[in-house]
């Protein structure tokens, strides 16, 4: 039974698999690769996932979700129909697609998986990826950090070398550096750094904002004051302009605004990058507090790696040519990279005989650590302290000790406070858990305790708390988290998710064809709007006829006429 690899994405996911000729990918029901991490409820409620979601983003709004894993591990939830979803459970729906992709493409039933998180997901939001597995009914047999996984796909290519790069990875999202070293078929992870709230979707929101303003100078928040319907179709239209400017100076679009007049938008490279400047910025800060924690300066990394579809943009690549004076490599598509190298971990998990001579580090992502009170003053202590005791990639499995005293002589116990977190006060940080520790009485001395940290390759947090004196020692196992999902809620996640129904694979094609139709509708007036509904109605009257070959051969008819339309939209 194979083990998949998933790239769940904020934009975008992929499922793969190891085969005898490596990684490859699986396609989904409309032969993309690329499956849009967007769940939806068509209008008969069934729910659907992937581009018909997305276009129907446009068209119907209020019955969409998209970018939901920025809120993986929080209490965030929205209302799709009439029921309230986690983004664990939005997760679980792109997950069960992609997972009814694979069985349909490997003809077994799929049950095992790795799936890709950021390097810079915290353990809570590491723990909902889990249970966004668990609720699509995969066993998740470990996560693979993104920027490691996308390293496995390189670093197989080019074996025999030795050297240090850094990848970087600007997906819709989410931004992560990391830089790894491969030495002997070892892979290992020297530092990583990111920003888990900046992307290739900011970027859209910077030109969807230019637009809006152009649409009408007077009021800078009209996009506030647009319907729900219009802002989508403006973003939508934004979105495929900033795309089409990696490749091209200049592009316009035609948009109907809200008064029904069809008004015709440009925008420039070059205004584009000036718009955008902000937020470049905000990528030079990740990439060298990388450099920076792997002790190294930019003339050490031989090799940069891109990874991710906003990399695509080209002052993206010239800013990272400029800080390493070299130029990125991207011989493998970087939509793709992260879900090879999840397939090339699945084979190394599923221990595939083409893989014996690959071996992989992995660093623990963040610091571990207790709180910790200190004496400010002769006789007064203050709480709130942090004491780091497995530090910020350090490479893993990993176990380390400290040695703390009790505060005051014949105090009888301790409560132990265990936190995750890069800052000094722990306030800042994230709470995991506690553990109480009974002192023996002891009014001549200060007592001591041993406190071992052990966290293993699945992100499991034992903690190990001896007294020194009577050798006792207390356990605690870090699961429960604030926000997190109990063993009891998944399985109630599941049953619910698993009574929803999910629109049928074989009619996705269909589902997605019609939300394109209606999306070309929204986006045009008049005659052409005259048109598109002719071909909604021929299409629907195939539908009701319900004869596959009739069906296609509709589609096969409409398809230029639609495409026709689509880039009259943009040009
Ligand atoms: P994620 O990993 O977050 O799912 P992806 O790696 O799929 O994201 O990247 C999605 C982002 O890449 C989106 O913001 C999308 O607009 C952007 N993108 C895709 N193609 C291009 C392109 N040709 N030019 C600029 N941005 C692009
Ligand atoms: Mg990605």
């Amino acid at each position: 039974m194979s083990i998949v690899g998933i790239d769940l994405g904020t934009t975008n996911s992929l499922i793969s698999v190891f085969t005898d000729d490596g990684p490859k990918l699986i396609p989904n029901a409309l032969g993309d690769y690329l499956t849009p991490s967007a769940v939806g409820l068509s209008d008969k409620g069934q729910v659907l996932v992937g581009q018909a979601a997305k276009d129907r983003l446009v068209t119907h709004p209020a019955l969409t979700q998209a970018r939901f894993k920025r809120y993986m591990g929080t209490n965030w939830s929205q209302k799709l129909g009439r029921k309230h979803y986690r983004a664990e459970d939005l997760s679980a729906l792109v997950l069960g697609s992609l997972k009814r992709d694979a069985e349909n493409y490997l003809g077994e039933t799929v049950e095992r998986a790795i799936i890709s998180v950021p390097a810079y997901f915290n353990d809570t939001q590491r723990k909902a990826t889990m249970a966004a597995g668990q609720i699509a009914g995969l066993k998740v047999e470990r996560l693979i950090n993104e920027p490691t996984a996308a390293a496995l796909a390189y670093g197989l290519n080019d074996k025999d070398r030795e050297s240090t790069f850094l990848v970087v990875d600007l997906g819709g999202g989410t931004f992560d550096v990391s830089i790894l070293e491969m030495f002997d078929g070892v892979m290992e992870v020297r530092a990583s750094a990111g920003d888990a709230f900046l992307g290739g979707e900011d970027f859209t929101d910077i030109v969807t904002k230019y637009f809006a303003e152009k649409l009408s100078p007077k009021q800078a928040s009209k996009l506030d004051k647009m319907s729900a319907k219009k802002a989508a179709m403006l973003r939508d239209l934004a979105d495929q302009a900033k795309a089409k400017l990696s490749s091209e100076h200049e592009v316009s679009f035609k948009f109907i605004d809200d008064k029904s007049v069809e008004q015709t938008l440009s925008l420039t490279r070059a205004k584009f990058e000036e718009i955008s400047e902000g937020l470049l910025k905000k990528l030079r800060h990740p990439i060298q507090r990388a450099v920076m924690d792997a002790g190294l300066r930019a003339e050490n990394i031989d090799q940069v790696v891109l990874v991710g579809g906003a990399t695509r943009m080209p002052v993206v690549r010239s800013l990272i040519a400029r800080m390493f004076k070299t130029f990125p490599v991207h011989n493998l598509n970087p939509d793709h990279v992260i879900a090879m190298g999840a397939a090339v971990q699945a084979g190394l998990v599923s221990r595939h005989k083409a893989l014996d001579d690959v071996v992989m580090t992995d660093v623990c992502p963040f610091t571990l650590g207790t709180e910790l009170s200190i004496e400010v003053a002769k006789g007064h202590h203050e709480d709130g302290h942090f004491q780091p005791i497995i530090e910020r990639n350090t490479v893993i499995p990993v176990s380390r000790s400290v040695v703390n005293y009790t505060m005051q002589k014949g105090q009888t116990s301790i409560d132990l406070r265990i936190f995750q977190g890069e800052a000094p006060r722990v306030d800042n940080n994230v709470y995991l858990g506690q553990v109480n520790i009974p002192i023996p009485k002891n009014m001549k001395k200060h007592e001591a305790v041993d406190i071992r940290f052990t966290y293993d390759v699945s992100g499991v947090l034992e903690v190990l708390v001896k007294v020194l004196s009577t050798e006792k020692t207390n356990r605690l196992i870090i699961e429960g988290n604030p926000g997190a999902l109990s063993k009891s809620e998944i399985d109630a996640r599941f049953k619910a998710l698993d009574k929803l129904k999910i629109h049928p694979r074989d009619e996705t094609v269909n589902a997605a064809f019609m939300a394109r139709l209606a999306k070309s509708y929204e986006n045009h007036l008049g005659d052409a709007r005259k048109d598109i509904q002719y071909l909604i109605g021929v299409f629907e009257a195939a539908l009701a006829r319900q004869n596959k070959h009739e069906i296609s051969e509709a589609r096969d008819e409409i398809e230029p006429h639609l495409q026709a339309y689509e880039d009259r939209s943009i040009f």
